[in-house]
C-alpha cells in the first residue's frame, strides 16, 4: 500500500518527530498552520475516523492519553485544539488516520 504515513511510520519516510513508541508516531507538520502543528498518528494503517471499530479503539484511546504529553514535549503550555479531517468534506489529503494538534498560540475562535 502507498501510504505516506506508513512510510513515516516505519521510517521510510524521514520525519521531524516529537515522540514515539511502539505504537503511534508524533511528528511536526510539513506545512504548520499554527505557531505549533503536530500530527499524531497510530502505526497501524486506519484509513480514517470512520474506520474506527471495536478491534482497533485501543489504539485511537492510546494517541488520547499521550497527547498531553506530546503536546507538553512540543511546548505547547497553554492550551491546544485537536483535529481529525476525515473523507471529502472534510478535506482529509492523507488517508491515514491523525490527529493534528495545534496550538502556541491562540487560535481562531472559529473551526470552519
Ligand atoms: P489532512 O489534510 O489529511 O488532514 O492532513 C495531512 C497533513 O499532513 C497536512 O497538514 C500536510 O501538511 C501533512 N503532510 C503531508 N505529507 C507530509 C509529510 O510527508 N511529512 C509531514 N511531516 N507532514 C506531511
Ligand atoms: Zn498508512
Amino acid at each position: 500500500m502507498d501510504c505516506i504515513f506508513c512510510k513515516i511510520a516505519e521510517g521510510t519516510i524521514p520525519s521531524n518527530k516529537v515522540y514515539e513508541d511502539e505504537r503511534i508516531i508524533a511528528f511536526y507538520d510539513l506545512n504548520p498552520q499554527a505557531k505549533v502543528h503536530v500530527l499524531v498518528i497510530p502505526k497501524l494503517h486506519i484509513a480514517c475516523a470512520d474506520e474506527i471499530n471495536a478491534d482497533n479503539s485501543g489504539e485511537i484511546a492510546y494517541i488520547f492519553e499521550k497527547i498531553p504529553q506530546i503536546a507538553r514535549k512540543a511546548g505547547i503550555t497553554n492550551g491546544y485544539r485537536i483535529i481529525s479531517n476525515c473523507g471529502d468534506d472534510g478535506c482529509q489529503s492523507v488517508k491515514h488516520l491523525h490527529f493534528h494538534i495545534i496550538g502556541g498560540e491562540k487560535l481562531s475562535e472559529k473551526m470552519a
